[in-house]
Formats: C-alpha cells, sequence, structure tokens
C-alpha cells in the first residue's frame, strides 16, 4: 500500500519535470528596468495562478517566436511572493529567446508551467536556533502586509535599533546582475513576515545596470531590517555609496560583522556563483548555510 503510494508520488514527479503541464497566460504589463532587463506580468486566462515558494522558477513557452529559434522555452525565476492573480519575471534580454519575449506586446498569450526548484528559504524549524524569531513571525501571521505594526519599518530616531537589527544578519543575499529576481522575492517575504537581520549584497557592472535600484530603495528607506549594498565591478560613480570591484569575503564581513548562524543565498552567472562560494566556504561559513542558483 505504502509501496504503491510512494510509486505513484514519484511517477507524478517525474512526469511533470519531463511532461511539463502548460497554462495559458496573457501579458498584461511590461516594465523597462534597466537596459537590458524587462518586468513582464502574466495574469492567467482562467482561474488563479499556482501557488509557489519564494525562489521558485517556471517555465515561459513563448508559442509566437520564430521557428529558427532553439526551443521556444526558457526557466525564469518568479519576481514576486505568491498574491494568486499575477506572475511577474525579470527578463534581461541576452538572445534571439529573450529578445522575442521582451518584444511581445501587451495582451500576448505565452504558456507557462511551474512551479519549479528547490531554491529558497530553508523552513525554520520551532525550537532551533530561529525559533524566537518563528515565534514572532506566527504572531504576526494574519497581519501579513508590509506596512503592519512590527513589520520592521524605519522610524526617525531608531539608529540603535537600526544597529542591533544589522548586526547580527540572518539571511545575507548575493546577486549577480539579474540573479537578483529569486532574491528579491524571497526578500519580500522575508519583509512581509517582519523577519530582521536582511542583508542584500547586490553586484553589477555599472551603476545604470542596476534593475529594481528604485524599489530596493524604497525598501531600505523603509525598513529597518534591510541592509542594502550596491557593488559596481567597473567605477562607482562620485557621491554614490558603493563598493567597487567584485565581491570577497572582507566586504561581506565589513557589511555583515556578525555572520554567526546566517544562511547565505547566491544567484547568478556561474562564475559570480562560483566566486562567491568559495569566498564563503574559505571564509568558514558552513556549507549548510550556502544555498545557491547559477545559471
Ligand atoms: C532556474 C533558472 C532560472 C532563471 N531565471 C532567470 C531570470 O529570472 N531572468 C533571466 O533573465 N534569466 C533567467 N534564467 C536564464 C534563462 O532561462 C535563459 O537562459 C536566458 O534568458 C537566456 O536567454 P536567451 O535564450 O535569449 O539567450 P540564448 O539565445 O540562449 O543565449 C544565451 C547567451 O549565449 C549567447 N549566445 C547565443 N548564441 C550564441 C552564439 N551563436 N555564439 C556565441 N554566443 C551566443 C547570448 O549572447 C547570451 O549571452 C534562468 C535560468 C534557470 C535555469
Amino acid at each position: 500500500m505504502l509501496f504503491a503510494l510512494l510509486h505513484g508520488v514519484f511517477i507524478s514527479f517525474i512526469s511533470n519535470w519531463l511532461m511539463p503541464k502548460y497554462e495559458r497566460y496573457s501579458l498584461v504589463k511590461k516594465t523597462r528596468e534597466s537596459p537590458s532587463v524587462w518586468t513582464l506580468e502574466f495574469a492567467p486566462k482562467e482561474g488563479e495562478v499556482f501557488s509557489y515558494r519564494a525562489g521558485q522558477f517556471a517555465i515561459v513557452k513563448n508559442i509566437h517566436v520564430p521557428p529558427e529559434i532553439k526551443h521556444n522555452f526558457r526557466s525564469y525565476s518568479i519576481l514576486h511572493p505568491f498574491d494568486g492573480k499575477k506572475l511577474c519575471f525579470g527578463i534581461k534580454v541576452e538572445g534571439e529567446f529573450t529578445a522575442a519575449l521582451a518584444g511581445l506586446s501587451e495582451g500576448s498569450e505565452v504558456e507557462i508551467s511551474g512551479p519549479f526548484g528547490l531554491f529558497g528559504i530553508p523552513e525554520e524549524k520551532p525550537g532551533k536556533e530561529a525559533g524566537l524569531e518563528n515565534l514572532e513571525a506566527n504572531k504576526m501571521a494574519g497581519k501579513g502586509a508590509f506596512e503592519k505594526e512590527g513589520a520592521g519599518l524605519r522610524e526617525e530616531g531608531a539608529s540603535e535599533n537600526l544597529a542591533s537589527a544589522q548586526k547580527v544578519p540572518k539571511y545575507v543575499f548575493l546577486a549577480g546582475g539579474v540573479g537578483i529576481t529569486p532574491l528579491l522575492c524571497m526578500i519580500e517575504e522575508l519583509l512581509q513576515k517582519g523577519k530582521k537581520g536582511i542583508c542584500l549584497f547586490y553586484s553589477n557592472k555599472y551603476l545604470e545596470e542596476v534593475a529594481y535600484k528604485k524599489l530596493l530603495d524604497g525598501y531600505a528607506a523603509k525598513y529597518l531590517n534591510l541592509k542594502l549594498i550596491y557593488s559596481i565591478t567597473r567605477e562607482c560613480p562620485p557621491g554614490v555609496k558603493c563598493e567597487t570591484g567584485h565581491i570577497g569575503f572582507n566586504v561581506i564581513k565589513k557589511h555583515c560583522p556578525e555572520m554567526k548562524g546566517a544562511h547565505f543565498f547566491i544567484c547568478g552567472s556561474k562564475g559570480f556563483a562560483d566566486a562567491i562560494n568559495s569566498q564563503l566556504l574559505e571564509g568558514g561559513v558552513g556549507k549548510e548555510r550556502v544555498h545557491c542558483e547559477k545559471w
């Protein structure tokens, strides 16, 4: 009996991966976020969006791509926490497929399948290190929204709290370019839950290339519990607060001196993710606390 049940679960898992089930969606809004990154918002033609966890991805099939483009589908991380109504993706125009996707006009139809992937914030077990925080989050459950009491909003004269909220980061995010997408979703979810100690290092070649800057600056200005560090590998323009060069362990330590117990989430190109991963491991971070997604 148990064997039959497990066998059924296994078969449905495998067949979902091999033959994803697609639903029809319409492009409802397109927004340019940087010279090469677009946010595309899709609404289901019927019913609700499938439920997903922050950090997961979906497969987008562009049924309009010209036949000469190899494969008419690609994977994209989901940009914002679940709201049941829309699926948003942050897409960097790189090759022919993304050019065709970003070129779609509002109202165009695509097919989407999901959710997929295990990248995300590990579930907290009550009584463990994060137990206390979990309890706080549970107390706040139901209040939900970012604006609610206790969600770590910045207030005037809150500098002391600010220092203590940022001293012990629980969640350190490291994004390389468009790798910000799943991390943004996770950060928004943590902010919604009023979690403390969130640190984001966001690396780009030039400041003009930083996608979602206005949104992130807005969160950092509003939420005591979010520390935001831009890292620009070329030159940081005068008057702008950012780190220059590649993110190394020293830079992480400088901004997050107390890293005990923190989880690290890395997303970006293979080169970016591998470099940060080795820096963290060499710096003594346990590999069970490093979560990595590379494309
Ligand atoms: C789990 C997951 C999540 C992802 N999430 C996101 C996301 O949120 N946002 C996002 O933008 N991407 C994401 N990606 C990447 C995405 O799936 C695509 O791989 C990406 O959009 C590439 O787009 P493309 O097909 O237009 O480029 P491709 O045509 O596949 O080209 C990719 C790269 O190869 C180069 N290239 C193409 N053809 C040639 C050639 N003949 N010679 C030399 N170079 C060439 C292109 O210039 C480009 O740099 C994700 C991938 C995975 C696996």
